[in-house]
């Protein structure tokens, strides 16, 4: 990712989108308390927001397209996540196979919806995470580990007891279950989220979710009294993140306004308790190329700028933003079973 630090513009206190328009308000914490996760969830799965209940135990894909055996795409250092992940040196990103959000822009569709990835076993998940650390890693990275939480706790506690001490990054589309996240207090250290839509329209028509947009905001507010409870963002002398959020936003193509929605979302509830990123890199797949409309073109620099002038309006003191070209497949790594293959732990 090619990001830096946007210089912050001054706000108009008389600008209806600045940050007195807004008022901050508590994080509900009224959240349920999940059990820790075990290999039932598979039996009849409840693990994302589509509580599809496929016996996934039983070898039955649910809407995610996975069962209960754990897939993995890719398992290598990744050079484009935001700075405090990424660093010089890479994150140690492993992708998982499925996702629970089958968005028609997806520029991932090769592993979240055709499925490519191979089958690894949980102690093959761990040994992974110590091979990326010795491969100099700033964290380990889950990206879309959700839908496989039971695998990923066990692993993560595996590799930890056998002296992996690196952050843990969930790198997340928001669609989650509060009890998943929630299950996942103490196993992640920076959740990286997604916050894609305000309207519900709008999830319905791109994600047939139209639920997304309360989904991810009640997934953001446990993040962030899970957040609280550790003692707030911390971050280590390279300037790598070791604890924190950073709240993600993909400007799609003639909705810069449910962007700015999005950013007051994500302002009236966390304010600059998280980073907020807002990208352009939007690139149109074949199917949206193929669709037509404003889909199939790239993000124009009038709609990033009109975005982004909003974010430092509300406040937001810790923006990352894209600088360069908004079309690029630079970004997805290739899906080829990298780093996959090897030995387990234990
Ligand atoms: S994680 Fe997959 S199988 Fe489980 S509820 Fe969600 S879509 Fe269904």
């Amino acid at each position: 990712m090619n990001e830096t630090n946007r210089t912050k513009t001054p706000v108009d206190a008389g600008d209806a989108h600045g940050p007195d328009a807004i008022a901050k308000t508590d994080v509900e914490t009224e959240v349920p308390h999940a059990a820790a996760l075990d290999y039932t969830a598979y039996d009849r799965c409840e693990l994302c927001p589509r509580r599809c209940h496929a016996r996934r135990s039983e070898g039955h894909a649910g809407l995610c397209g996975t069962t209960a055996e754990l897939r993995v795409a890719r398992a290598a250092l990744h050079y484009w996540e935001e700075p405090p992940v990424s660093g010089e040196s890479g994150s140690g990103a492993i992708f998982f196979t499925g996702c629970p959000l089958r968005c028609v822009f997806c520029q991932n569709h090769e592993i979240s919806q055709e499925g490519f990835g191979l089958p690894v076993s949980v102690g093959r998940l761990a040994q992974m995470m110590l091979e990326l650390r010795d491969q100099g890693a700033l964290n380990i990275n889950l990206v879309t580990p959700l839908h496989y939480a039971p695998h990923v706790a066990q692993a993560v506690r595996m590799a930890r007891d056998a002296g992996l001490d690196l952050p843990i990054v969930c790198n997340t589309s928001g669609y989650e279950t509060l009890e998943a996240v929630r299950a996942m207090e103490g196993v992640v250290d920076v959740w990286l989220t997604d916050y894609k839509y305000a309207s519900s329209r709008l999830a319905g028509a791109l994600s047939k979710a139209p639920d997304y947009p309360e989904v991810a905001g009640a997934a953001l507010a446990e993040m962030l009294r899970q957040l609280r409870a550790a003692g707030g963002r911390a971050e280590g002398p390279d300037g790598r993140m070791t604890r924190g959020i950073i709240v993600r936003h993909l400007v799609l193509p003639g909705h810069a306004d449910d962007s700015c929605a999005v950013l007051d979302r994500v302002w009236k509830l966390a304010g600059n308790e998280v980073d907020i990123s807002v990208m352009n890199q939007y690139t149109p797949n074949a199917a949206c190329r193929l669709a037509g409309g404003d889909l199939a073109r790239g993000v124009t620099d009038d709609e990033y700028e009109y975005v982004l002038d909003h974010s430092d309006d509300l406040g937001f003191e810790r923006l990352w933003w894209q600088q360069g070209g908004t079309v690029s497949e630079s970004f997805v790594p290739a899906f080829d079973a990298t780093g996959v293959e090897g030995p387990e732990l234990g």
